[in-house]
């Protein structure tokens, strides 16, 4: 087990915040985590918080008190019936090495979500998604351990997933540790094309292979989304808001462009880019932090922003979207 205090998270965040933890906890496996929790040394710290890669986080400023990170990177297949697998991944497992492992191996259901940051445990906190896939779709249980060392096995129907949402984020928000994920992946791939270009771009080299769309969807992604080693980033700041039909459709007759997806028969989700963008926000900045040039979802660290800058931006462009539309958006970006 690696314990450092006034230990500098710079490597363990895509925003680039240069914060130090008074203490930083990295476990390799189930036992030495129970022994840590059960150590009470928990309780003598003011707060903790167990993090992945960082990339769907903002750190305030210096974070006083402890952050655990998992480096279980197992791998196992656990059943394999001539239809499907059964794979049971560490959390500390890169999440894109694990979708490269998927499609090597030719197991289908991950592929849509290439090139997504992170590792395995903070996808099934999250439930990541990308190209009309979300990762609930193949998770089959979620292992967790609680503050006091017990496990818990969490069926999928137990996690109340939902848009980018997860038990773990809401009513068991830091009561859990996810230590292992089980994925259920197929032999027989079902392509999901229908998302952008995605189909063209795949057929272009002819019949889909689980290859083909691993590829396009990493490429696409390059060109739309700044690389954090560049542009310091959290991938998408805001959720795209959900809201009644009849607001939609009263909006429309002032914004005859505003965009929407259906959810339910009363209830459209509007993509909170464009509203940003509409807004005029795209390649803004404030201070060291930036609507990104490319992609007005997207707030950027244009080098040495703290946290309270892209903070402060944030809060910025919501006062504007609900003056603008009487919508509320809200950050997908966990504040620390
Ligand atoms: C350029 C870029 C593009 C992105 N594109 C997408 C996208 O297309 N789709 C998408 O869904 N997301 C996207 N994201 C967001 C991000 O990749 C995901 O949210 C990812 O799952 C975060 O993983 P992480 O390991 O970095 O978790 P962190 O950011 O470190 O943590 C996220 C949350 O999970 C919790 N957590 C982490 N690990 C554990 C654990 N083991 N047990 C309990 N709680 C835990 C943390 O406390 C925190 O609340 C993008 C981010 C970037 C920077």
């Amino acid at each position: 087990m690696k314990r450092q205090e006034n230990y500098s998270l710079l490597g363990h965040n895509t925003f680039g915040m240069d914060v130090q933890t008074t203490l930083f906890v990295e476990y390799d496996t189930v036992d030495e985590l129970r022994t840590f929790l059960q150590s009470g040394e928990l309780t003598r710290h003011e707060r903790y918080i167990h993090i992945g890669s960082g990339s769907n986080l903002l750190f305030a400023g210096d974070y006083q008190g402890i952050v655990m990170h998992s480096a279980i990177r197992t791998i196992e297949v656990t059943e394999e019936t001539d239809t499907h697998v059964l794979v049971r991944v560490g959390s500390g497992y890169v999440w894109d090495d694990f979708v490269n492992h998927c499609v090597m191996q030719g197991w289908a259901g991950v592929e849509n979500l290439s090139a997504i940051p992170g590792e395995v445990g903070a996808s099934a906190v999250q439930n990541i998604g990308a190209y009309g896939v979300e990762v609930k779709d193949v998770i089959v249980c979620v292992e967790a351990m609680a503050l006091d060392g017990n496990t818990r096995v969490f069926a999928k129907e137990e996690c109340s997933y939902g848009y980018r949402d997860s038990i773990f984020k809401r009513e068991l928000r830091g009561a859990y540790i996810v230590t292992h994920v089980t994925y259920r992946l197929e032999k027989t791939p079902t392509y999901r094309l229908d998302y952008g270009d995605l189909r063209s771009r795949v057929e272009a080299h002819g019949e889909p292979t689980l290859k083909a769309v691993r590829d396009a969807v990493t490429e696409i992604r390059n060109n739309k989304l700044p690389d954090p080693k560049i542009l310091g980033n959290a991938g998408s700041f805001f959720t795209n808001p959900v809201i009644p039909r009849a607001k939609y459709e009263a909006l429309k007759t002032q914004y005859p462009n505003i965009p929407s997806y259906p959810i339910s028969e009363e209830l459209v989700k509007v993509p909170a880019g464009w509203l940003i963008e509409n807004a005029g926000w795209k390649g803004k900045a404030l201070g060291r932090a930036a609507v990104h040039e490319k992609q007005a979802l997207v707030l950027v660290n244009l080098g040495g922003a703290t946290g309270h800058e892209v903070m402060t931006l944030a809060e910025r462009i919501c006062e504007d979207i609900y003056t603008m539309y009487g919508i509320r958006i809200t950050p997908e970006v966990n504040y620390v």
